[in-house]
Formats: C-alpha cells, structure tokens, sequence
C-alpha cells in the first residue's frame, strides 16, 4: 500500500460567501474549482487569494454556473496571469457567463469601479473555454471529470473528479428543491471520499415553498394597492424567470392586476430569453413543454417607461444593489412609503442589501455623500436556490462520504453546520471548516496496479492455464487476491477486456530498487523494480520477470528489451572497458576468482599456450587476458549489479599484481618473469644504496643520481650498463664494489 497526499485549499469562499475557488492538488495534479469575485469587494480586494498559488501549475479550472461570486474572476485569470490549464464548464453556463460578464463589465463601467478586465479579455476567454454536457465523463492527462445537475439555476453543476480512483465531490451552490423551472440537484451514485459542500445557510431551515410564495404574492399585492413601486432586486438570469413565473401565474388569477405592468429589464432580459429557449431541455419537463408549444412563460414588458407608471412591478439587476439598476430604483424610490423592496435572494455581507434588511432609518451612501431616509417597505422573502439544513443533511446521508469540507458559509453557519453534521453521523464523517488559503490534508492508502505485457504477458502465459484466465475474467469478481510469498505482499489479480493485458493489482511489491532510468521527457515515469514475484492461488510460484515501470496512473511490467515500445521510454546502454596491467601467470588470477566468485567460466585459451589470449566470463563481466600486453581486458553493460562485480573484479587485479605471492612471482611466463625480476633486483639494489649513500634519485629509468648532505650531485650509475659515473675516485670505488656484489648475488650461476 501506498500513502499519498491530498490538499485542498479554499484561496476564496473559505468561511464566507463570495469568490468561490478552492484548489485540490493531489499525485501532482492541481484543480480548481471556480473562480469567482466577492461581490462586496471592488477591484482586486474582490479577487481569491491567487498570490498563493502558481497559477502557470493550474492544470483544470471547473467553474459550476455563472454566478458572479463563481465565475467573475475567469476572464482576469485568463488573460492577466501564467495559467495555461483547461477550463471547463457546461453549455448554459458558457452561454451565459457570457452575458452575465458582458452586464458586469457595462455595470462597473457606469459605476466607474476598477474592473480587472474589458470586454476583449471576455471574448478572448471564450474561446479557452471547453464546454462539458451533463453526466459526460471527460479525461484529461488521467484526471477524469463528471458534471452533475446542481438545480440552482440553468446550467449550475456539480464536479465529480477522480483521479486515480479517489473521488472529490464539489457541490458549487446547489438546490435539491424542485423548482418552477429547474431539475434539482441528482446525487452521484458511486462513493465520494471528499465532499466539498456550500454551507451558505448553515443549520437554518426554509419555511415550506408555498408558504413563502404566498408571503410573496400578498407582499406585492400590498404593495400595489397602496399604489405603490414594487423593486425586485434580483440576478438577471434564473431567479427573475422564477419570479416571472409565479407573478405571471398570480396576474392570471386576478383580473384586476392585468393593467399593472411587469417590468423587467435590461439587455440581459432579451438575452436571457433565448438562452433559457435553447437550453429549455435542461428545465423541467412542464416548462419545457410550455416552451414548445409556443407560449412564453417568461413573458415581460420591456419598456423605458417604467419611472413615470405606478403602480408597478420591477424585476432589476443586480439583486444586492451593489450597481446598476436596482441601485438607481433603489435611491429613486425609497423614501416613498408607498412603495417596496422584496430580496427574494441571499445577500452578501458588506452589500447594500444587507444593510437594508437590518431596516435602518437612514442610508448612508457614501459615494455620492448623501443620506437617503428609509421609508420604503422592506420584506425579505427567500426563494434562495441553496439547500437548507434538511436538505443538506439528506444530501449527505445519500452521498455518505467519508470527509466532507464545507465552504461558502459564514463563519457562524459553517461552525454550527458541522457541530450539527457531526453529532447526526456520531463523529463518522470528519467535517472540515477551512478558512482561506488554510490548507488540509487527506491521506490516502491506495492499490497498485500493473498491466503485465509483451513478452512478459507471454511468460505468465506459460504458467497461467486457459482456465486460469477463465476463472479471473468476467463474470467473478474483478480482484481475486494471491497469495504470496513475504517479500512480496499481497497481489491482486482482474482481467482486462483486453486480450494482450492483463492487470496485476500490487499493494506492495518493491523488493528492492534496483534499476533507475529517467527520460528527458517524461521524469514522472519512473522504473522502480527489476522483479515481480507473484504467487499462485495453490502456492505454485509464478515468476515475472521484467521492469516494473510505473507512472502516475499506469504501472506495467515489461520486458527490459521491449521498454521502448510499451513505455515510450528510451533505453540506454552504457558499455564499460577496463585494461589492467597484469604480468603475472593468470592461472593465478583465475585461481583467485574461482574462490571469490560464483560463476567463473574460461570461455576459450589456456595459460599452457604462450600466443593466445584467454578469454573468461564472470557472470556477466567478459574478461580476456591479452599476453602480449600482459594485461585484462574487462568489457560489461553497466548496471549497479555489474559495476560492483567489475570493481570487485578489478579490486582482485590490483591485488594480487601489488602484493605478489612468491610463487605466483617464480611461475610467470618466461618474458614477464625476466621483466619482473630485473625489476626485482633494480628494488633491491636501490635498497642498499640506500644505506650506503646520503640521499639517491632517479633521473631516468635505471640511472640513479646520488647526492652528498650538501645536495651537492657526487656520483651517478647507470644501472643497465652497470656503470658508476663520478669525479671523486674513492666513492666511484665505493659504489662499484656495491654494483659488482649486487650483480654477482643476482646472476644466473646463483640460483639453486
Ligand atoms: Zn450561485
Ligand atoms: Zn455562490
């Protein structure tokens, strides 16, 4: 088994609502999820926190829908920094991003806030953008994706990622509650080990959906009455057709209302009409018929008239009066009694809206620096599409994960959601409240598995009967475990579909490392072990042999000679060649290394013959004993294993020609003993000069200079010629009767 690493980090929406964007890096793949601006911040106070991460290492960016605080900070990421990853989204949402942006940058530009891009970084990141269909299963360098209905609003989903076999569930916002035009969100069905969940409303319960929209009629029938505007600040796409829709059901029942327009406008308004025409299959079946049959549901006024008419109904963006039009109805309207404000939606803290629904006296607002007198009717009535408590809990108990990490939460919601988390599942579930940029850590014990192909499949054929594979193929169950020997650990065994693989699941099979090659391109490939033993089901040892290549996500064991086909690595050999001096009988030599090594083999020659050259093998070191040049020749391809035995090998050479046994000394081949005993008797002659003389020197081979106390040069003797060379007579005498005494104990008549 293995143990790896898995971090998320939330750079935004960590403890609080606004500029989703939580980062995933596990086996070296980094993803994140969304990437949106905090829409109570201006500028690049609104951005995540993307100075902590290196956005040039980002390989997938998943954005959920197209709500601002998801995906407001795209076309900034795309265009002003290094991130060359994927970015992936559905349809809808790419359709309407679009629109929603192009509104943002119109509204920013009005409202002379710092916008961090223009309009040609919107367009340009359009074309980066790779649209995802639900439940299609998308891969990218073995990272898969899976994009699921979130309800929401059109287009929002949620991120099924798994890489390597561990599943990572990002929720974005969602809604399990059916809709007047929306599927709920579905529930994944596989096992999730990560759930990266919304807790935008903590443990607080809707009241039921009928109530609500009846508080919300009657409000804005009151409204009317009194004679009165009724302001519906809210996102241009998705919420506005909801309210759309119930106001259109309730004007139908009450013929008084049909001469008090519905106003809802803007250039999203057009637009988003036939966005919700086209992707109207992803609605629900009711309102997609409706659609089809030629009646619009989303019917509106679009006139300019709307500031001279009361009373009124106006549905305006943006829906927490940040900017833009709801803004300006807003300051317009709201010291008139008659008139009203409904949030139908969540309020980021820091925005306008918030500030309202705590119903002050008076408004400050600061840009203009006037004080605004509150007098207009305030109601809050949420059609919020965020699941609540009873819905989240649900959700959870259907996805049963093993860790779930909350985000987009207040920090209250989030601490009182995972208290209430923990205590229904009795600590079984770890609930994570990380803050932004605070990174957790998961550890995970995952299998290894290998493909054992080419010519090493072929082996395992030899051992692995038709039966064998008919027992491990389909129909049984995909991992059948082995036996094995200890050094080994526990193999699993499935079949692939493929005939020319199969798959070995391994939870521990390096034994030893003993090869290690890397290619230029692909470092992550790594060949880890030369061997795998595997052992059969009835104890009989089947033996691999191969190279277990493993990558991030497939391992193979191949054949050494077939690394290049199966692996696309290269393969390279390095030859060595060493040339010892040896000038003794090699009978000697071979003598030595019969006792030292195991497999010492004389390939051909002999040392009876003078002329040829011997040639040995140990293991899988040549060796060849040149006699002319009195010396070994050693040739192998290097490997750890071999270099030691070389080295070994040559240790033995040096050895043995440095400290000479006598007998090897007396039984040299006739040419080499002559050299060596000349050489001999010039050590032993230099040895007593040595004691007879100050201080000696050789200058060239054989002529040795010698030197008084003085350093003064006195003598000289030429070895071979048996000369002494020398002004003073008596030391030239001196030194002749050594030479003469040396030469007679060396000659030939001497020897017994
Ligand atoms: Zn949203
Ligand atoms: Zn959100």
């Amino acid at each position: 088994m293995e143990t790896e690493i898995l971090r998320i980090i939330p750079l935004g929406a960590g403890k609080e609502v606004g500029r989703s964007c939580v980062l995933l890096v596990y086996r070296g793949k980094r993803i994140l999820f969304d990437c949106g601006l905090h829409p109570a911040h201006h500028g690049i106070y609104g951005l995540p926190y993307f100075d902590f991460i290196e956005p040039e290492d980002i390989d997938i960016l998943l954005v959920t829908h197209f709500h601002i605080d998801h995906c407001g900070a795209l076309p900034y990421f795309l265009a002003r920094t290094n991130f060359k990853g994927k970015v992936i989204m559905t349809h809808p949402t790419k359709a309407i991003y679009n629109y929603v942006l192009q509104d943002f940058i119109r509204i920013c530009n009005v409202g002379e806030i710092d916008i961090l891009f223009d309009e040609s970084d919107l367009s340009d990141s359009m074309d980066k953008i790779i649209p995802i269909r639900f439940h299609e299963e998308l891969e990218f360098d073995d990272v898969k994706i899976q994009a699921y209905i979130a309800g929401h609003v059109l287009g929002a989903a949620m991120f099924l990622v798994d890489i390597g076999g561990v599943k990572i569930l990002y929720t974005g916002d969602y809604s399990t509650e059916e809709d007047r035009h929306l599927k709920p969100a579905e529930i994944p069905k596989c096992n999730v080990d990560i759930l990266i969940v919304e807790s935008t409303y903590g443990i607080r319960l809707h009241e039921p959906r009928d109530l609500r929209e009846e508080k919300f009629k009657s409000r804005v029938h009151d409204i009317i009455k009194k004679g009165g505007r009724c302001l519906l600040p809210c996102f241009a796409l998705g919420k506005a057709q909801e309210l759309l829709l119930i106001l259109n059901e309730y004007w139908k029942e009450h013929e008084e209302l049909k001469d008090v327009p519905i106003y809802y406008t803007g250039l999203l308004a057009t637009k988003s009409l036939n966005v919700f025409q086209t992707y109207r299959n992803m609605m629900r079946e009711d309102t997609k018929e409706k659609i089809e049959q030629g009646e619009n549901p989303f019917h509106f006024e679009d006139s300019q008239d709307y500031m001279e008419k009361k009373p009124l109904v106006i549905i305006a963006t943006p829906g927490m009066l940040q900017s833009g039009l709801s803004r300006y109805l807003f300051e317009e309207w709201c010291e008139d009694e008659n008139s009203g404000v409904i949030f139908t939606g969540y309020s980021v803290e820091g925005t306008l809206a918030q500030q309202i629904m705590n119903q002050p006296n008076e408004i400050q607002i600061s840009h203009k620096h006037k004080t605004l007198k509150l007098k207009m009717d305030v109601a809050v009535i949420d059609f919020s599409a965020h699941c609540d408590f009873k819905q989240t809990s649900h959700f959870i108990r259907k996805i049963k994960p093993a860790n779930i990490v909350l985000v987009h939460g207040g920090q209250n919601e989030m601490a009182k959601l995972k208290k209430a988390l923990e205590l229904e599942h009795k600590n079984q579930i770890n609930v994570h409240c990380p803050q932004n940029c605070q990174s957790l850590i998961f550890t995970f014990f995952t299998e290894k598995s290998a493909k054992v192909v080419g010519k090493a499949k072929r082996n395992l054929d030899n051992f692995l009967t038709h039966s064998d594979y008919l027992a491990l193929g389909k129909g049984m169950p995909n991992n059948i475990p082995h036996n094995l020997s200890e050094d080994c650990g526990l193999i699993k065994f499935s079949q692939e579909d493929s005939p020319s693989s199969e798959r070995l699941k391994i939870d521990n099979t390096i034994s030893e490392l003993d090869y290690q090659d890397r290619h230029p391109e692909e470092t992550k490939l790594e060949i880890e072990q030369e061997e795998a033993i595997i052992k059969e089901y009835d104890d009989n040892m089947v033996s691999i042999e191969g190279l277990f290549v493993e990558s991030q996500f497939d391992n193979m064991i191949i054949n050494e000679t077939e690394i290049q086909d199966f692996a696309s690595l290269s393969r390279h050999k390095v030859s060595q060649q060493l040339v010892m001096p040896f000038e003794y009988d090699p009978g000697f030599f071979i003598k030595a290394a019969e006792d030292l090594f195991d497999k010492v083999q004389v390939v051909s020659g002999n040392t009876e013959d003078l002329v040829n050259d011997i040639n040995l093998k140990i293991e899988d070191i040549d060796l060849v004993y040149r006699k002319r040049s009195a010396s070994f020749e050693l040739k192998w391809d290097s490997s750890a294993k071999s270099d030691l035995l070389a080295d070994a090998i040559a240790l033995l050479i040096i050895q043995l020609a440095n400290n000479p046994p006598a007998s090897m000394v007396y039984n040299m081949t006739n040419h080499c003993k002559e050299k060596q005993l000349e050489k001999l008797q010039f050590e032993a002659f230099k040895k007593v000069l040595r004691e007879h003389c100050e201080e000696i020197s050789i200058v060239e081979d054989n002529m040795i200079e010698i030197f008084d106390s003085s350093q003064e040069l006195v003598a000289k003797v030429d070895y071979n010629a048996k000369e002494v060379i020398s002004c003073d007579e008596s030391i030239k005498e001196h030194l002749k009767a050594l030479l003469d005494i040396h030469n007679h104990s060396c000659s030939p008549k001497n020897d017994c």
